[in-house]
């Protein structure tokens, strides 16, 4: 997109400080040709946030000085339904990044079509620097600062980088008090205990894996001794190695924040799961290289999952990446330049706003649980899930073979149409 003349970089950004909103702007200017022309007139709505809150989150450390740290909501979109999305704790946490994770949910809840519109949070602080009663003082202020925005029907935050259950039991209890009522409904990705729904755990992690079987199928891959490098050792990507592993995958390669290990045989991914707990790292894995990232990149499997950032692959390492799947666990993971790069090279990147979608997916089945209040079985849930994501995979397959488009795009042209179509009937307010 024109960066210079568009209106579509609100006047509280700065052309400099556009980061990943700059990477979704491109992608709505490589949608809009394929858009239903009668859509046209409203696609501004898709460049333009609808509420973006910005809030000071004061508390008392434990050594008794006052620390100050920045936080935002966003509702990037409403038209389908309240905001949906969740909260990210981390010391790069900016308004632009939290614009464009909003609006990545944005067409996210659309492609596999739950009943939300997009939202997303953060707060920029390194929480690891915290302790716990600290956290709790940071969750709990927060909370109450973006009280204006979130309910039940409102916007539903939930976890993401950095955030856990714990973190959504505070902020569901924080609403509760100032309601002066138990409102569970508030967050999903709560503990099970308090209205969380069995699943939600793995759901990212799954809904990742349901998509790359769907695409392995496609292209006649076989999971069953297929290699598999996943950056990021998290709740979506060590989620998504285990199923690998369980489906019969070797998972050779695995990079978190601390490193890179390699193992040609495939890991015993819950063995590297307890290591990484146990000992806050990567390096020391039994029978593991340690490797580098430029190594990571280049690794030879057939299945990258990338879990962890966004802009992780850029025009720098997407020429060495020889995967014939990349699987979008992360949002944004890939830039606007290496997903030509990629295209050229033929890897077919399975893009976040369906390959994610698990998480969200699962989520809306605890909001919907939470509201009934009627709690569903384990089986239930997945089987649920898989239909879903299986159902979206395939109409954005069949989109892009009818239409010769990316995986990508034609996620962006079903997510975008329908927000845009809803928006339509809604018409504009007065
Ligand atoms: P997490 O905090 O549980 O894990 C993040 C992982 O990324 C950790 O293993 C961390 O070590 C690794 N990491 C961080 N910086 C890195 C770097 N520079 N290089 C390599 N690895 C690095 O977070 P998560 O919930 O697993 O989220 C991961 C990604 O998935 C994010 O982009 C998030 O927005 C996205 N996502 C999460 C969910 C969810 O349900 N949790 C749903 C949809 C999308």
């Amino acid at each position: 997109m024109n960066m210079q003349n568009t209106t579509a970089i609100p006047s509280y950004l700065s052309i400099e400080s556009l980061g990943p909103w700059a990477t979704y702007l491109t992608q709505i200017e490589r949608v809009t040709p394929y858009l239903d022309k009668a859509l046209l007139p409203w696609v501004e709505t898709l460049i333009r946030p609808k509420r973006a809150l910005i809030v000071d989150v004061p508390i008392r450390l434990d050594n008794g000085v006052i620390a100050h740290y920045e936080g935002y909501r966003v509702q990037h979109n409403l038209s389908r339904g309240p905001g949906k999305g969740g909260i990210r704790f981390h010391p790069e946490v900016t308004l632009s990044e939290v614009m464009a994770l909003s609006a990545w949910m944005t067409i996210k809840n659309a492609v596999v079509n739950v009943p939300y519109g997009g939202a997303k949070g953060g707060i920029r602080v390194d929480p690891k620097k915290l302790s716990m009663p600290e956290l709790e003082r940071l969750t709990r202020r927060y909370a109450s600062e973006i009280n204006i925005l979130i309910g039940p029907d409102r916007d539903i935050p939930a976890p993401d980088i950095n955030t856990n259950e714990q973190v959504m039991a505070w902020i569901m209890d924080t609403f509760s008090m100032n309601q002066g009522r138990t409102a569970t409904g508030v967050v999903t990705g709560k503990p099970v205990t308090l209205g969380g729904s069995l699943g939600r755990h793995d759901a990212t992690g799954r809904g990742v894996f349901i998509c790359t079987v769907e695409a392995a199928r496609r292209i006649g891959l076989s999971i069953p001794g297929a290699r598999v490098a996943v950056q990021g050792f998290g709740n979506v990507g060590e989620a998504a190695a285990r199923l690998f592993a369980d489906a019969g995958a070797k998972v050779v390669a695995i990079q978190d924040e601390t490193g890179s290990i390699f193992n040609p045989n495939g890991f015993d991914v819950r063995r590297v799961h307890r290591h990484r707990i146990e000992t806050g790292q990567l390096a020391g894995v039994p029978d593991a290289e340690a490797i580098d990232a430029e190594h990571f990149w280049a690794c030879d499997v057939d299945i990258l999952v990338a879990a962890a950032l966004e802009n992780q692959i850029t025009e720098h390492n997407a020429p060495a990446i020889r995967a014939r799947i990349l699987a979008e666990g992360a949002n944004g993971p890939t830039t606007p330049e290496a997903d030509l790069i990629l295209q050229d090279n033929k890897v077919l990147v399975v893009p976040d706003v369906l390959a994610n979608a698990g998480g969200v997916t699962v989520s809306y089945f605890e909001w919907v649980q939470d509201i009934s209040a009627f709690f569903w079985t384990e089986e239930e849930i997945n089987s649920r899930l898989d239909r879903i994501m299986r159902d979206a995979f395939a109409a954005v397959w069949d989109a892009a073979q009818n239409k010769g488009i990316l995986l990508r795009t034609a996620a962006f042209v079903l997510g975008c149409e329908r927000v845009l179509m809803a928006r339509k009937l809604r018409g504009l307010y007065p």
